[in-house]
């Protein structure tokens, strides 16, 4: 039997993928590594695909946020180094060595347990220093009075034995957003970052990946903050670059189609709630998507979507498994027929806006419902 009609899928394009990776590698300095950042199952592109893809090309490193995100880049068979950005639980130490994976340490006391595990494991455990420059989220603190002891306990934590300290990296709050202040924020967490790596080096602490350019300062603080690595994520997905510096293509472009459309008299109520009402006889097409799949429903009334040749605006509450477009102006769009939620047509940073969050969410929020395809566009 023929697969059925799926009532709506997202296409992934390995083509943008390669594409957006290249265009960021053409866009660092000679020497400097590129690490893809693929969490969060790679923004909701699929981590495994993404990770082949990047590994096809030559990608230094990865990075994921948690252990099973490792792991399930390991047992899909990707050997490219893979860098724990966030917390694991010091216990598992020796799933961490057997799988050749490099954690993220956060404090002397991580440091130590990891040292700990690793030692009873009779194995060494890659480690990168993570220090809080200005985030405050996780790392040895590096700021204002906690500067002198932050150093302290990174230098100690580096001289743990069964720990290989390869790397260390901050992470930036701002470097994305433009503005004076922003840019004067991002430039003293860089400073701070390099005033730390200064006073360890005299302790005779060096690491060969220092790294902490994440989108934002891979757009606007290159080649000064490129260090050894760059660490992208949203970039390679094709969204961040809103001057379009770098030509980067949207890599996801969530489908459905129009199930049923049908021809209301003005005035006519329309979906929960009753928030739209027709102005006009209304020709009204009824989509097969809604929030369950991931399309917010705070964008309800707010966002218009790409079927047929043009753009339908969206009416009514989004339900959970459906949605409402007007249809009136697009004559020849008929049920059956596909429409674009977001993409290369119609803009995710719209949708972002209309549902008053950013790219980052709604790409992440696309449910496990809703089934990838790999295909170019
Ligand atoms: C998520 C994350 C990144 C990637 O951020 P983008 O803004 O998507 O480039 C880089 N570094 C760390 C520590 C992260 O958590």
């Amino acid at each position: 039997m023929k697969e059925p009609e799926k009532r709506c899928w997202a296409e992934i394009s390995p083509e943008n993928i390669l594409h957006n990776a290249a265009a960021i590698r053409a866009a660092l300095p000679e020497g400097c590594r590129f690490l893809g950042v693929v969490k969060a199952d790679a923004y909701g592109h699929g981590a495994v695909e993404t990770a082949k893809l990047l590994e096809s090309v030559g990608t230094d490193y990865l990075a994921v946020a948690c252990l099973d995100e490792a792991l399930e880049l390991r047992a899909a068979g990707v050997k490219t180094p893979v860098l724990i950005l966030g917390h694991t639980p010091t216990k598992y130490t020796p799933l961490l060595i057997e799988n050749g994976i490099t954690q993220a340490v956060t404090g002397l006391r991580e440091a130590e347990a990891f040292s700990a595990g690793a030692q009873a494991a009779r194995g060494t455990l890659k480690v990168h220093m993570a220090l809080d420059t200005g985030m405050s989220r996780l790392g040895f603190l590096c700021t204002g009075e906690a500067f002198e002891q932050g150093v302290e306990e990174l230098v100690r934590s580096c001289a743990l034995p069964g720990l290989e300290a390869e790397g260390v990296f901050t992470h930036f709050a701002v470097s994305d957003e433009p503005g004076e202040e922003n840019e004067r924020y991002t430039r003293e967490q860089f400073r701070l970052f390099m005033a730390a790596l200064e006073a360890a080096g005299k302790a005779g602490v060096t690491f060969r990946l220092r790294h902490c350019a994440n989108s934002g300062a891979v757009l606007h603080y290159l080649p000064e903050f490129a260090l050894d690595m760059v660490r992208p994520g949203l970039l390679l997905y094709g969204y961040g670059d809103a001057e379009g510096k770098l030509g980067l293509r949207p890599c996801m472009r969530l489908m459905t189609r129009v199930l049923t459309v049908k021809t209301y008299a003005p005035g006519t109520a329309v979906s929960y709630g009753r928030r739209f009402t027709t102005q006009r006889e209304t020709r009204m097409g009824v989509l097969g998507i809604g929030y369950a799949d991931g399309l917010p429903r705070l964008s309800s009334n707010r966002c218009t979507f790409a079927v047929g040749d043009g753009m339908a605006p969206q009416r009514g509450s989004i339900c959970m498994d459906m949605c409402m477009v007007d249809l009136t102006d697009l004559p020849g769009v008929k049920a059956g027929d596909e429409a674009e939620i977001f993409g290369p047509r119609a803009d995710l940073n719209a949708l972002a806006r209309a549902a008053e969050t950013i790219p980052y969410e709604l790409l992440c929020a696309v449910s496990k419902r809703v089934p990838r395809v790999m295909k170019n566009f």
